[in-house]
């Protein structure tokens, strides 16, 4: 196993290029686009650089941040780290209390003993049902969803907690999202380390975050990155079948394109495979920029604030965003001046898996914005939609596999793996594909 293709240079691609290169691999990575980064990269517009999409990390993301290290970055530079915190406008909502010192579940304890607004029925119900989550190790029926775990929660329990932590973890609502892979998620942020259950919310565009630098890093070890090269045909890696040797110039090929990408390179080769990935569903995510220039306005509260939605109601919908960002309060002390500058007064609204046009959105988040956060002087600077921002994780789903022939390999968050539609699980996977590739190849040559 000498010369590795990877196809595709989003988070999943840059891990396993990464990975790859380090355990001594000669790595080419092909992106169509012009910049590495996929779904979680910068957008220039002419006057500023905004995100594909407003992304939020959590504590317990340790191979993203190890990735992240690896590169040559400081998290603690890029990353803004935020007590769990689900609260509104009003300020009503769970949040963690305690010191920051005290283990995840004791401030998640005294979050709950201590929420404003909730009743001793809901912290009740909160605590049985955690002990519950507990006591069962934090598995359960993979067939169960995030709705039917919850059963026995209030349901002011199920608005205020359950939906907002499904829909940052998810991008769906707790009867579509899978009741065991949220466990796994809450297991991570709520009940391993210290910080686990920490926010990290970006103070840069997404592209410093990982994909300016992993790209240097690479070529700085020798590995080529061809960008702005899609793959329209899946390469067929070296095979010496008998006393015949198909000689391409590649051992391997690792697919690390989306699901519909990889769907279609791989149809003429394992069709079985192709279909599988074919079946999953995928969902919206909606970013809408807007300016502030109210004099009057100097930054939100917190961060980050939940807001008030009617998504996922039969009416029509008039409340898309769930959650504000300030763009201004993240960036400002930005190393750079002109990024911090730029970013003033700039908030950033997320809207999942809201099926509307981006003009309509658009100006439902404006009022949302007047009337929620009571802003005024205010203006929309875009609103960027992903179709297809996440795979729907639903209850009892069978996730494509990693291996796809003896040569041809995948990775990216929908893959099969521990975690959701997440940075975390892009990484994981791309970091898995070599691991595994390379155990695979040391075996055959047993
Ligand atoms: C708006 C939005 C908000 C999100 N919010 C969060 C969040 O808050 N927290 C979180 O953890 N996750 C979030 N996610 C999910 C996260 O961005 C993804 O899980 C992650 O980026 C997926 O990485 P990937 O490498 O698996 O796939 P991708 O990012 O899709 O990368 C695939 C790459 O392959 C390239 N490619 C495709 N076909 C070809 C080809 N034929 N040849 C060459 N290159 C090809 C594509 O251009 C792309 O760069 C969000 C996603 C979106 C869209």
């Amino acid at each position: 196993m000498k010369t590795v293709w990877i196809i595709g240079g989003g988070w999943a691609g840059i891990s396993a290029a990464v990975q790859g290169t380090e355990l001594g691999l000669k790595v080419v990575l092909f992106e169509a686009k012009k910049d590495l980064g996929g779904r979680a990269r910068t957008v220039k517009l002419p006057s500023m650089q905004i995100d594909n999409g407003q992304h939020i990390l959590l504590g317990a993301y340790q191979e993203t941040l190890a990735l992240m290290r690896k590169v040559g970055l400081d998290p603690q530079a890029l990353l803004h780290r935020h007590r769990l915190d689900l609260r509104g406008v009003d300020g009503r909502g769970f949040k963690l209390l305690g010191y920051s010192w005290l283990p995840s579940s004791v401030q998640f304890i005294l979050g709950t003993l201590f929420c404003k607004g909730w009743s001793a029925a809901d912290k009740f119900s909160l605590f049985s049902k955690a002990l519950s989550w507990a006591t069962s190790k934090f598995n359960c029926e993979p067939t169960l969803s995030v709705k039917d775990l919850s059963e026995g929660l209030t349901d002011h329990v199920q608005e205020c907690l359950i939906t907002p932590l499904c829909l940052a973890v998810f991008n769906t609502p707790p009867r579509d999202s899978s009741g065991q892979v949220f466990l796994r998620v809450l297991h991570d942020a709520l009940f391993s380390g210290k910080d686990s259950s920490d926010l990290l919310i970006p103070k840069s565009d997404m592209g410093d975050l990982l994909p300016e630098a992993a790209h240097r890093w690479l070529i700085s070890k020798g590995c080529e990155v061809r960008l702005a090269e899609r793959i329209n045909e899946c390469p067929i890696p070296n095979t010496v079948t008998g006393s015949t040797q198909i000689n391409n110039g590649v051992d391997a090929v690792i697919l690390a394109c989306d699901a519909t990408s990889a769907c279609s390179l791989i149809e003429p080769i394992n069709s079985n495979w192709a279909n599988q990935c074919r079946t999953l569903e995928h969902t919206h995510i909606s970013t809408t920029y807007i300016q502030c220039d109210d004099t009057d306005f100097t930054q939100l509260a917190r961060p980050i604030l939940m807001l008030e939605s009617d998504t996922g109601s039969s009416s029509k919908v008039t409340k898309p965003a769930q959650f504000v960002f300030d763009r201004g309060f993240l960036f400002k002390n930005n190393a750079d001046q002109f990024k911090a500058s730029t970013n003033k007064g700039v908030l950033s609204f997320v809207s999942s898996f809201s099926t509307i046009s981006n003009e309509l959105i658009s100006e439902a988040v404006l009022n949302q914005a007047k009337n929620e956060l009571k802003l005024r002087d205010i203006k929309v600077i875009g609103t960027i939609s992903e179709k297809r921002a996440t795979f729907c994780c639903t209850p009892g789903l069978i996730r494509p596999a990693q291996q796809i022939t003896q040569r041809i390999w995948a990775c990216g968050d929908y893959l099969e793996g521990p975690y959701p539609s997440t940075l975390e699980g892009a990484v994981i996977s791309g970091k898995e594909v070599i691991k595994k590739m390379l155990n695979q190849s040391a075996q055959l040559s047993q």
